[in-house]
């Protein structure tokens, strides 16, 4: 989140003390280019590193909120990744031993000499 100053904006203008520090966008094409000061009186003040003092915040550009909801946006994702890899890496095992189980049975179709325990070893691979 970037922080309102003078040199922020093309026009220099100062900021206005009273009011959120954070820089807003329009929502527009190169609307980017065109931050301005967020226009929400400031209610929570802070320190952010590389400024002079506290500066105020509205309650949605609160430094701590913002990195409060990156955390917990950034652990949704974590978990999301993690729940895919594991369903990944079950669907890997269960092919696996689909795979050696029509090993198993052509085996034993072929005269398998112990096929109960090659059953037990085949069943040991599908994960639980
Ligand atoms: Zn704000």
């Amino acid at each position: 989140m970037a922080i309102w100053s003078p040199r922020n904006g093309l026009d220099n203008r100062r900021p206005d003390l009273a009011h959120c520090r954070a820089v807003v966008y329009p929502k527009e094409t190169y609307g980017w280019l065109h931050g301005y000061q967020c226009p929400r009186k400031a209610i929570v003040f802070r320190c952010v590193e590389g400024h002079e003092g506290e500066l105020g915040f509205c309650r949605q550009h609160d430094p701590e909120a913002v990195r409060a909801r990156n955390k917990a946006r950034q652990d949704r994702v974590e978990a999301e990744w993690a729940r895919a890899r594991a369903k990944d890496e079950r669907e890997r095992q269960t092919r696996d031993a689909q795979a050696a189980a029509k090993a198993a049975l052509e085996s034993i179709a072929a005269g398998h000499n112990d096929p109960r325990t090659l059953a037990v070893e085949v069943l040991a691979m599908f994960p639980a």
